[in-house]
């Protein structure tokens, strides 16, 4: 084969007239398959790209040009909940201009005969028109994927536990010098296999917690409470591991006082709308982190506020704190700050991740203040009732009438 031919002249350049850069960028923005709108200061559309016009249900432009985005932009929570406007976070962005990074609904397309799972955003522009730029794509390939994945982790983390339940057993049973004889070497040795086949279980049983909220199987049951009380009474059942790490516990502080041991009295009374299981794996974690990050002769500190219409819990601990690096990561999946500190102490970096997904399940939200070696806090902040919306869905509940009507259902 020829590859190169010295008699051959070089090809004569084409010369064509270069595009217009509009034209380049029609050209992107008609080809793409994510959804682009401009609209105006006021929210009426002025651009939308063929994607655009599609996924709202509409065959041409005209259907959308000049109308109100808010209104066409129908969407409702990832659980097909009608978003009341407080929680719709596009038509604010819309309304107020401030930029959207990447919210996930879902889009109700064609006079709602269709349901598309979108991920939205909008991009304020600083011109004299006040545009808004809004982007949008279908993720049900994503979310599809996703959930394959979180399929495939439960159920490896699920056949995987018997046999580490087992490699347990044995290493205990060899580690008994009741049941078997083995000499200092091979004790050291077990010992370190026993330690790590109890971080295997635990991180299996982590993994489980987890995926049951992401593949959607746990549903929370809302039930009216008192949440001074049902935090307490939680909390209080954590005092033997406390009093085992020679800690001291006070609930109904902030903040250490001077008579360390002694309880303030609560005088706050906050009603609250949570499903309770849930409410003790995210205190149980909470208070777990305070013991295991807080050395012998530290102290924990919780409190329950009403804060507005929010209730406000805190765990504080006088511990080893976190850095501000760390401080914006450790609600993520497997985060673990990595110091000298931390080194020592055993975890599988799912139990902050784990406490985020359970708060957001119940409408709240939840975060950290701390320092290196400052002790740390964490909030959760959680919607409240009032004393009057209690008693009326206490009523219903005892009646067997509230079942799992989320945050913010109207009875
Ligand atoms: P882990 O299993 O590692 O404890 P978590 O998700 O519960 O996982 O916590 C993530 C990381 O956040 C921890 O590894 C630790 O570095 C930090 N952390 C969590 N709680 C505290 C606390 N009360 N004090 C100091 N550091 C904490």
């Amino acid at each position: 084969m020829k590859l190169f031919n010295r008699n051959k002249q070089p090809a004569p350049v084409v010369q064509q007239n270069p595009a217009p850069q509009n034209l380049l960028a029609e050209l992107a923005l008609t080809s793409i398959h994510d959804g682009v709108i401009i609209t105006n200061r006021a929210g009426l559309i002025q651009y939308a790209n063929p994607a655009a016009i599609t996924m709202l249900g509409f065959n041409t432009a005209q259907n959308v040009i000049g109308f109100d985005a808010g209104l066409l932009l129908k969407i409702e929570s990832k659980e097909g909940r009608e978003l009341p406007e407080n929680e719709n976070k596009i038509l604010q962005a819309i309304r107020t201009g401030q930029p959207l990074e990447s919210y996930e609904v879902c889009l109700l397309s064609g006079a709602a005969k269709k349901r598309i799972p979108i991920s939205i955003s909008l991009i304020p522009v600083n011109n004299s028109e006040g545009n808004r730029i809004i982007t949008f794509r279908d993720i049900t390939k994503e979310l599809a994927e996703e959930g394959e994945q979180t399929e495939f982790i439960s159920t490896a983390s699920h056949e995987m536990r018997t046999p580490v339940a087992s490699i347990e057993g044995y290493l205990s049973l060899a580690l008994n010098p009741q049941t078997a004889t083995i000499d200092e070497r091979a004790r050291t040795y077990l010992n370190s296999a026993h330690a790590a086949s109890q971080h295997l279980g635990q991180l299996f049983r982590d993994l489980l917690d987890v995926t049951k909220l992401d593949d959607g199987r746990l549903h929370p049951h809302f039930q009216p409470v008192e949440m001074v009380g049902l935090i307490k009474q939680i909390s209080d059942e954590y005092r033997v591991p406390i009093n085992n790490a020679k800690l001291t516990y006070q609930f109904g502080s902030s903040e250490p006082n001077n008579t360390p041991g002694a309880s303030r009295r609560i005088e706050q009374v906050v009603y609250g709308y949570v499903d309770v299981n849930l409410m003790r794996e995210i205190m149980g974690n909470l208070i777990d982190n305070a013991i295991k990050y807080t050395p012998a002769g530290g102290s924990i500190y919780i409190n329950v506020l009403g804060d507005g219409d929010r209730a406000l819990i805190n765990v504080t601990d006088t511990g080893i704190g976190i850095s501000s690096d760390d401080l914006g990561h450790i609600f993520q999946k497997f985060y673990r700050a990595d110091n000298s500190d931390t080194r020592t102490i055993g975890g599988t970096g799912l139990g902050l991740y784990l406490v985020k997904q359970r708060v957001e399940a119940m409408g709240g939200r939840v975060w950290a203040e701390s320092g290196f070696g400052e002790g740390s806090t964490f909030f959760v902040s959680l919607p409240r009732i009032t004393g009057e919306e209690y008693e009326k869905r206490m009523i219903a509940f005892n009646n067997g009438m509230l079942n799992n009507i989320p945050q913010g259902g109207t009875q």
